[in-house]
């Protein structure tokens, strides 16, 4: 868009849109904001749902992310309970068509409807519980002490930050998984095999390549059999098999879509193909400039960032330099951070100590760091970014060599050419 727009609409009220809708006001950003959001809570942050608000660390209050106060005194309308349908689109303005009846004008519309959790088929019921809302962790949290045993579905990320919580509860944990490894495509083999440790050596029973067959509701709990011919009987089951794309609104405006992520199509600065029109967050399938691909993430950094640069195309501000994909998780007392996307072909680079769980994996390929899996190894985590943009060429001696200063590999593009 060239000029300024006088009203913006976001659609969705999670990280994406916050970090669009804060930006444009400390920006100097004078229009119109509305902020629509069909769930009933203010905006929240999602990730303390599967830990420390989950195991009843922490409370509403620490989640929050957009105060109905600071909206107020910021001129910003947050509407919650508040369901978008549709955008229609003429030659002067957009017009988000709401849930109901109305319709709100608007020169700009953000995107950001995120995604939910994945259903199986059938497999529902009162000790049946997903985990993607703050009502969902509301549901979790309130059974979780009481129950004596837990059967997990899905040992990725959400499945096994929820095993990690149940542990620090006490709760006897099975967690069963399609795959060969957890987070196998993420970590690589190798990496995977640690990460499998770290949940058995807190005592969650972890079993791989588990197909459910059927799962049946008793009057006390949940008993779940495998293809494998395992049973298991637990008080309470979670499904965490990922999450599918919040699309309705997209759809029905429009939008091109991704057949391959299912994510609406936008350019690198979370444009999408109308004008005014743009989509950020869990739900947006972006450009990387780097590779050509377009790419979906479901992490809070990608979110805040595409969010960020929505805001600097509305005001018509330059965009930043790319950065790696970074997020984050944390599982018994062991932070765990995930830089960069790993490549099958790539050699594992250990810097520290695997058997004192404080080290980082460099996934290395052709002389450069494309990913790294840094266990309670925060500090490498910047010069990891930074190697991976960078891209330059780096000796694995060194990088697996506790004594260099990883920072300095950046500099060492000379030498190591040479
Ligand atoms: C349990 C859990 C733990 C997580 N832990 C981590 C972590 O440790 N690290 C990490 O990096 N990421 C983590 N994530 C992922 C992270 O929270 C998401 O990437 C982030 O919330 C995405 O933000 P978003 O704004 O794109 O979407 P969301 O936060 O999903 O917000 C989208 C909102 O839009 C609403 N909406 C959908 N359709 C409409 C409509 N038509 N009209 C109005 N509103 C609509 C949705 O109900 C939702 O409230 C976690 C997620 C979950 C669920």
């Amino acid at each position: 868009m060239s000029a300024t727009p006088s009203t913006v609409v976001a659609v969705g009220a999670g990280q994406a849109a916050v970090s669009a809708v804060r930006m444009l006001r400390r920006r100097g950003f004078e229009g119109r904001l509305v902020v629509l959001g069909d769930e009933r809570h203010a905006p929240y942050q999602r990730p303390p749902l599967s830990k420390e608000y989950l195991r009843g660390e922490a409370d509403l209050d620490d989640l929050t992310i957009l105060q109905p106060s600071w909206c107020s005194a910021n001129d910003v309308e947050l509407l919650l309970g508040t369901r978008a349908e549709r955008i229609s689109y003429d030659t002067s303005a957009r017009r988000v068509h709401l849930a109901g009846g109305g319709e709100i004008v608007a020169d700009a519309v953000l995107v950001a409807t995120g995604v939910r959790a994945r259903r199986l088929p059938g497999i529902e019921g009162d000790r049946v519980v997903h985990l993607r809302t703050l009502d969902d962790a509301d549901r979790l949290r309130a059974q979780l002490p009481g129950a004596g045993r837990i059967a997990i579905i899905g040992g990725g990320l959400i499945g096994s930050e929820v095993a990690a919580s149940g542990r620090d509860l006490g709760v006897e944990v099975t967690c069963l998984e399609a795959a060969a490894l957890p987070l196998l495509g993420q970590l690589g083999p190798a990496m995977a095999c640690v990460y499998a440790d770290l949940h058995r050596e807190n005592g969650v029973d972890l079993r791989f390549g588990q197909q459910i067959e059927s799962v049946v509701e008793t009057s006390s709990g949940v008993v779940v059999r495998t293809r494998l011919g395992d049973v298991v009987e637990a008080d309470l089951l979670v499904v965490a098999v990922g999450a599918v794309p919040n699309d309705e609104l997209a759809r029905a405006s429009g939008l091109a879509m991704d057949p391959v992520t299912g994510g609406v199509l936008v350019d690198a600065g979370c444009r999408t193909a109308i004008e005014g029109v743009f989509a950020a967050g869990d739900i947006a399938s972006r450009l990387d400039p780097t590779t050509g691909r377009h790419v979906r993430a479901e992490h809070l950094d990608n979110a805040g960032r595409q969010g960020m640069a929505v805001a600097r195309a509305l005001l018509g501000q330059a965009e930043v330099a790319e950065d790696p994909a970074w997020f984050w998780s944390d599982q018994y007392e062991h932070n765990l951070q995930f830089v960069g996307r790993p490549r099958a072909d790539a050699t594992v680079v250990v810097r520290g100590s695997i058997s004192d769980r404080e080290f980082t994996a460099f996934s290395v390929h052709e002389g450069r760091v494309h990913a790294a899996f840094a266990v309670n190894s925060g500090g490498d985590v910047t010069a990891a970014r930074q190697l991976i943009a960078a891209a330059v060429p780096v000796a694995e001696t060194m990088l697996a060599d506790e004594d260099t200063d990883l920072l300095t590999l950046l500099d060492t593009v000379d030498t190591v050419d040479a």
